[in-house]
Parts: C-alpha cells; sequence; structure tokens
C-alpha cells in the first residue's frame, strides 16, 4: 500500500466520546469511523485486520470439518415465531415489513435458519454429524452501543452450528470447537480465560466463554491462581472471609434513620460483614425476603435460576409483603418465604428488626429465623475459591467467543429430525458457537498498546512491514525507498509504504500510532552510509541494514522462512 494514494485519516487528537484505549486508537489509527451509534465503517486498515482475523477463524474451523455457508441477514418472522423467540426477544431484535405487510427480521444470530435447513435437508442419521458456519453480518439493537467495535449494532460474527444424533456427537464437536477457539485466540495473539458461564436466552446443557482480559470489559470473571477454577462473577462460587463474630445476646438496639448498611454499621460501630441485607424482591409466585451478608452483594443470575423473572419490590409493596418501610426489614418473624446466602448458615448478625428506627443484634439464622440456604453472593476479589480455598482474583474482560450446547431446544420447535437406524424419528441435537471478530481486533489493542500507538500481534497487523522515506523529494532517499518496497512486495511481505510528502515527525509519531510490527527507515544514513534501520515496534530495537539484505532480514525477524 502506497499511503499518498490510500485512505488512511489518522488523527492526533482522540475522538471526544472515546473511554477505552482501542476505541481511541482505531479510531486515531484510522482504522474506523463511526456512522451512527453503535455504526461503523472499516476503513482500508481496519478492513484487512478483519480480513487476517477472518483467515485465522476460517483455518481453524475448517480444520474441524466446518463448513462455510452464507445465511440471510433478512429473515421471515415465522421461524422466530415457532422457536419461540419473535417474543421472548424484545427491542434488540429489528424488525421490519416487507411490501406485503408480511413480518420480517433481522437476523441477531442464525439458530432458527440452520434449524430450517436441517429440518429441509437432513433426514437420516447417515447425514450426522454436520458442522457448518459462516461470517456474517448480524444486526442487534443493542440498549447501549458502545467502546467503539466492543459493543455495536451492527456487526460480523462468525457462528458454526454443530448437528448430531446424540449427547456424545455434542460432546466430541464441543470438545472440537474448545480447542480451536484456542488455537485462533492464541494465534490472534491474546490472553484469555476459559470460564464456565451462564447459557442466558440460549437455553442448554452447558456453555463457556472465552474472556480476554482488559479493563474495558464488561464482564468480570473470578480466576484461581492456584487450580485455575475460572467462571463469570455472575456465577462464580466462593468462600467469603469468615468475620469475627461477637458475643452478642439477642436485644433489639434504636437505629434512628439508619436504613442502609453503611448507616447502620457507622452508627453500631460494626464492620458491615457483621449486618445481614433484607431485600424483597417480587417473584412469580409473590414477594420473597433475599438475604445477603452486608458486605456482599446479591448476584441476580444466581437468584434468577432460583426464582425465575424477578424484580425489586417496590415500597408499597414491601410494606404490604413485611408490614415494615424498607430500610428496617429483617427476616425475624418474617412469614414470607426466606432464602439466604449460605455464608449465613453460620454466624451471629445485625438485622432490620422489622419496626421503624430499630434493628435486632445477636440473631442466629437457624435459631432465630428459617430460612432455604442457597448461593446468591457476588464473588470477590481475595474470597477463598470453592474448590481450593486459595484466594481468588476478580478481572475484568472482554468476551470474544463463547460455545453452547443447545441441545434439542431449536430441532423440536422447528422440527429437525432424522430418523435413527430402527426408523425412529429423533431431534437433531445442536449446538452453537460464536466470535466476534471486531472484538478479537479491539481485544488485541486493549493488550498490545503504548503510550505511542498500537503494537499489533503479527498476525492480525494490517500489514507486517512499515516502510518510511524520511524525504520523498530527497531522489537518492526516494529511489531507495521504491526498490526497497518492490523487493519487499515481491517477497509476499505486506507493506504500507508512506511516501507521503509530509515532515518526518509527522511520519514517525503515524508510524508509532499504526503500529505495524517492523518500521524500516529510509533517511540521511541510507545517503551517507548506504543503510537503512530496520526497528521493531514492540522493543524498540533498532539495527542498521544494508539495502541489499532488508528481505532477509525482515523475513527473520518476522520468523519466516524464505
Ligand atoms: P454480550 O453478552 O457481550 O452481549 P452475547 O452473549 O450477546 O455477548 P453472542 O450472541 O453469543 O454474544 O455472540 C457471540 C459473539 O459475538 C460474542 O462472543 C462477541 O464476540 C460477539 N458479539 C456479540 N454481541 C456483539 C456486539 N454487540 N458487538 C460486537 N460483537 C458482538
Ligand atoms: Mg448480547
Amino acid at each position: 500500500m502506497r499511503w499518498s494514494k490510500s485512505l488512511v485519516p489518522t488523527l492526533k487528537e482522540d475522538p471526544a466520546d472515546a473511554e477505552a484505549i482501542s476505541h481511541k486508537l482505531m479510531v486515531r489509527a484510522g482504522l474506523v469511523r463511526q456512522l451512527a451509534a453503535g455504526i461503523y465503517v472499516y476503513l482500508p486498515l481496519g478492513q484487512r485486520v478483519m480480513d487476517n482475523v477472518n483467515a485465522i477463524i476460517r483455518q481453524e474451523i475448517n480444520a474441524i470439518g466446518g463448513q462455510e455457508i452464507t445465511m440471510p441477514v433478512i429473515q421471515p418472522a415465522e421461524l422466530w415465531q415457532q422457536s419461540g423467540r419473535w417474543d421472548v426477544i424484545g427491542d434488540e431484535m429489528f424488525r421490519l415489513k416487507d411490501r406485503n405487510q408480511r413480518d420480517m427480521c433481522l437476523g441477531m444470530t442464525h439458530e432458527e435458519v440452520i434449524a430450517w435447513i436441517a429440518a429441509h435437508e437432513v433426514h437420516s442419521y447417515r447425514d450426522l454429524p454436520q458442522l457448518w458456519y459462516q461470517i456474517q453480518t448480524k444486526e442487534r439493537d443493542e440498549a447501549r452501543p458502545k467502546s467503539g467495535v466492543l459493543r455495536t449494532r451492527e456487526f460480523v460474527m462468525k457462528d458454526s452450528y454443530s448437528l448430531d444424533r446424540d449427547m456424545g456427537g455434542l460432546d466430541v464437536q464441543y470438545e472440537a470447537h474448545r480447542q480451536a477457539y484456542c488455537k485462533i485466540f492464541d494465534r490472534c495473539g491474546l490472553r484469555y480465560a476459559v470460564v464456565e458461564s451462564d447459557p442466558g436466552m440460549m437455553g442448554g446443557a452447558g456453555s463457556h466463554e472465552f474472556m480476554a482480559y482488559s479493563p474495558a470489559g464488561e464482564d468480570q470473571v473470578a480466576l484461581c491462581q492456584a487450580c485455575a477454577y475460572a467462571a463469570n462473577v455472575e456465577l462464580a462460587m466462593s468462600r467469603p472471609v469468615v468475620p469475627t463474630f461477637p458475643d452478642w445476646k439477642l436485644e433489639e438496639v434504636s437505629t434512628p434513620n439508619a436504613r442502609t448498611i453503611a448507616e447502620v454499621s457507622a452508627l453500631l460501630k460494626i464492620e458491615p460483614a457483621l449486618t445481614i441485607k433484607s431485600l424483597v424482591v417480587a417473584g412469580k409466585d409473590g414477594p420473597v425476603l433475599v438475604l445477603v451478608r452486608g458486605d456482599h452483594q446479591l448476584r441476580e443470575r444466581k437468584l434468577e435460576r432460583l426464582l425465575g423473572p424477578f424484580r425489586p419490590a417496590h415500597r408499597d409493596e414491601v410494606r404490604e409483603a413485611t408490614g415494615v418501610e424498607p430500610g428496617f426489614v429483617g427476616p425475624v418473624g418474617q412469614r414470607i418465604r426466606i432464602i439466604a446466602d449460605e455464608c449465613l448458615r453460620t454466624g451471629c448478625y445485625v438485622v432490620g428488626a422489622n419496626r421503624p428506627d430499630a434493628h435486632l443484634r445477636g440473631v442466629i439464622p437457624g435459631r432465630d429465623f428459617q430460612a432455604e440456604f442457597a448461593d446468591l453472593h457476588e464473588a470477590n476479589a481475595g474470597d477463598g475459591c470453592e474448590r481450593c480455598g486459595a484466594p481468588l482474583a476478580v478481572e475484568r474482560v472482554i468476551e470474544v467467543g463463547n460455545i453452547f450446547k443447545l441441545g434439542t431446544k431449536y430441532s423440536v420447535s422447528l422440527r429437525a429430525v432424522y430418523l435413527d437406524e430402527q426408523g425412529q424419528e429423533r431431534p437433531i441435537v445442536m449446538g452453537s458457537y460464536g466470535i466476534g471478530p471486531a472484538r478479537i481486533a479491539a481485544a488485541a489493542i486493549e493488550q498490545n498498546h503504548d503510550g505511542n500507538g498500537i503494537i499489533w500481534p503479527e498476525t492480525i497487523a494490517p500489514c507486517q512491514v512499515h516502510l518510511l522515506v524520511v524525504n520523498s523529494k530527497e531522489p537518492k532517499m526516494a529511489t531507495l525507498a521504491e526498490q526497497l518496497y518492490a523487493d519487499l512486495a515481491g517477497a509476499g511481505l505486506e507493506v504500507l509504504y508512506d511516501d507521503r510528502d509530509e515532515r518526518p515527525g509527522v511520519k514517525f509519531k503515524d508510524a508509532d500510532l499504526l503500529g505495524l510490527p517492523l518500521r524500516i527507515t529510509v533517511g540521511s544514513r541510507a545517503v551517507k552510509e548506504g543503510v537503512v534501520e530496520v526497528r521493531r515496534r514492540r522493543t524498540g530495537e533498532e539495527t542498521a541494514v544494508p539495502p541489499g539484505e532488508v528481505v532477509s532480514r525482515v523475513r527473520s525477524l518476522l520468523g519466516r522462512s524464505a
């Protein structure tokens, strides 16, 4: 690529609305531009990164037997009505009508279409297993598009779908994907964790998420260095550090106007871990009193698994269910259903007294009130690992991919069945597997940059070599640079040739910003000493190389054989 003839619009300033480093750098390096909220244009260098990521994904999915197909973005509503997701998914789905007033939608994902293909084309056990995938645009009207290309309303996804006769077959294809995903993320240069996750709206028998470490991530994972336990905090289990419980006797204490845990602990001069937080929620079978330790957060997903959908109760609902104002509710003497976090099985606490301006001190769960116990608290850094007891770390992460065991949810509702060896009709067992190439690119930048710009992993860099001529008007420099450009391109290397008529300072700054792995500078030493400088972006190491040796030096620095 000759820069003077290319669209590489670098910027000196960060975009005003950007917080995530990857967002700032992708815009400043001229990789992307935002057309509307969460809707992006990929400019030439951004497109090259996406092409590189997608090529790696294709190779690895082909290697486990994937067959590439392309399914339509626009889909008829009937498929989604049959699966039940037309009503379950709310505003995230773009819906429209065609000229004949038929309901249509833009595909957020393609399980329904896969099941439709299977229903028509798979007949017998001999047709299975199958593995189909695409690298295709998805449309989702995300509530909060943010962080550049990390969460957009239109994005490309690699989605693959496995079809099997039984769960045993699914297990095999699932494991193949797990390994292929690790190869993909390794090759893209990411540091990541593979964690058990909550299947959410997919439903099914198991799932894992691939989480790249980054402060810009929206998710958090709990990790144990000792035994390698890793789980999304939505579900992560932990053994909280147990406080020293005072030898309180049961009594009422006056707590005028102290409603929150912070206010009550400050007033009574105790640590929040010695209190119990009482939350009233409205479940589908009525109000429930939920208890977690005062210093803990309730993890909603955990409670949702027990109760199904729920919401916090309104003020008047709390009053009606418990007979007291929010802030003074407690479990002692309550008649509604009570679910308490596991860690409250032992200890002696301060709880709301179910009377205004009062709390009870010295309450022992099991003695002073009865409850169902379940794991409800959010795992915190420093808690003990549920499996081995070692302290957990909690890290922010970007979800770059996930794998789901779907089972027969879609094949049953869309009648994707096959005849087994006995001629019996059975539903096809499905798995679905997603990767977001844009998130890979952004996560790679999050993990590989410095104050001057991006430091691309070689495998996904838009080009490997940045050829920079310090003064394109100086005939000797220009001639040599042109020659090197031809030599490198002839050797099959991808080169961005900065032949612009710009000040050297601008060119060097742009080179650091774009972050290609190797920079070759044709400057005054080329004229005086007959050498060019080859510099590694990551380490800053620089060596002088005679022009005739540049191709072989570049090859060896990139770890490629001739
Ligand atoms: P999230 O929880 O972040 O919304 P998701 O669970 O909705 O992700 P899937 O529907 O399973 O994600 O999609 C598979 C992959 O597609 C994700 O792992 C991610 O890499 C990518 N992806 C999902 N939503 C977006 C988005 N809005 N913008 C960019 N990439 C996305
Ligand atoms: Mg989502």
